[in-house]
């Protein structure tokens, strides 16, 4: 076996692509029609029936996705947008690309934004709010919602890993003001790259698909279509943003697999809390009881006070033994740009800070055998035997 076999005889991720997703792009290629078209159209539609909104415009990526929707309830410059620490880049720099200030909240009650932090930071100058569903767990959105209400802002669900995930009765997508999903490689269902916005507010959805395309009146499908017109009227300086006919022939297909995805998902992450149950030094995710958790991630947290092994090394010897892992993330306000520009210290969001130093994804994704799980917990387990202290 090659060293690079080895190291990666479990991938962190892989993607689940069948023959379906393969015809479909094949078909969309012979068809002559590639960009913004038919299968857009079709995709939108059914997203937006899977999630129950009423809109569903469909971009290149989740970050198109944010500015886009940070765009449509009029963020700019001099105003501030409240998002959590631990999350990915991209819902902190879309609020700079706007002129506007990302004011990071800690995390509450296990990886989810802090309700009560979030409240405190609110000033004269805060637009909206940014929940991110981290791990595929909707945050409080009945809080976050009453918050927003009363201070008068824009709730953003930064839905990247939500899919499908629920809250009560219903799914994420149709609950704040608009709702952002990724469509990335190693996201619960792919499109290469892409993404979608949902609301209920025919307004903001307009502005959104204007926006997404040049800013031009009418989409490219309608100029071009027998119906159509010829003509287009440049009404805003808009983006470059819209979604391929090739990547929506491929959500197409994965979204009818969604639930099949999720399903085994949830097995894999019922396996793993089986698996750690016994182990005290493994912090499992708890899943509230009214919600649906998407199980995008599973991380584990290790009581690193009880062993005499780092996270950091956790990781490496994981790796050596063939097990993908990641780290989601290291909080926004200990990178560069956050401590430079905006002063950041490690402790000013000291909870987000100590979960990183203690959290490991594993891999949880639809093609993992159940040798794979078996082998990806007992290596773990073996690891914590190993290094108690
Ligand atoms: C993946 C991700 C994004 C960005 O998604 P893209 O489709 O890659 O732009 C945004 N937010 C979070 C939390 C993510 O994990």
């Amino acid at each position: 076996m090659t060293t690079a076999l080895k190291q990666h005889q479990i991938p962190f991720y892989l993607p689940s692509i069948g023959e379906e997703e393969i015809a479909a792009v094949v078909k969309t290629l012979r068809s002559g029609w590639l960009t913004t078209g038919p299968q857009v159209k079709e995709f939108e539609q059914a997203f937006a029936k899977h999630v129950s909104a009423d809109h569903a415009i469909a971009v290149n990526s989740c970050t198109s996705a944010l500015h886009l929707a940070l765009e449509a309830i009029g963020v700019g410059p001099g105003d501030e947008v409240l998002i959590p620490s631990l999350t990915f880049a991209s819902t902190g720099e879309v609020v700079m690309h706007l002129g506007a200030t990302p004011v990071l909240v800690d995390c509450g009650n296990e990886f989810l934004i802090d309700v009560d932090d979030m409240e405190s930071k609110i000033t004269a100058n805060t637009r909206a709010v940014v929940p991110v569903h981290y791990g595929g767990h909707p945050c409080d959105m009945d809080r976050i919602l009453s918050v927003a209400r009363r201070h008068g802002l824009r709730v953003i669900e930064d839905a990247a890993h939500a899919l499908p995930a629920r809250y009560g009765d219903r799914p994420v997508g149709s609950i704040g003001d608009i709702t952002c999903f990724s469509f990335y490689a190693n996201k619960t269902i792919t499109t290469g790259e892409g993404g979608m916005v949902t609301t209920n507010d025919e307004v903001i959805a307009e502005r959104v698909r204007l926006m997404s395309l040049h800013g031009i009146s009418k989409d490219a499908w309608k100029r071009f279509s027998a119906e159509g017109s010829w003509c287009y009227e440049i009404t805003a300086p808009g983006y470059k943003f819209n979604m391929t006919d090739m990547a929506a022939a491929i959500g197409i297909s994965q979204l009818e697999k969604c639930h099949d995805f999720w399903e085994r998902r949830q097995w894999v992450a019922a396996q793993y809390d089986a698996a750690f149950a016994e182990t005290p030094e493994i912090r499992t995710p708890t899943t509230e009881l009214n919600v649906q958790n998407s199980w995008h991630l599973y991380v584990i947290r290790l009581e690193i006070e009880s062993l005499s092994i780092s996270r950091d090394r956790f990781i490496t010897e994981l790796n050596q033994a063939g097990i993908g892992t990641s780290v989601h993330y290291l909080p926004l306000h200990m990178h560069p740009l956050y401590r430079e520009r905006f002063n950041y210290q490690v402790e000013d969001l000291p909870r987000a800070a100590r979960l990183f130093e203690r959290m490991i994804s594993i891999p949880i994704h639809p093609q993992l055998s159940q040798e794979d799980v078996e082998v990806i917990a007992g290596t773990v387990n073996q690891l914590v035997e190993e290094h108690r202290s």
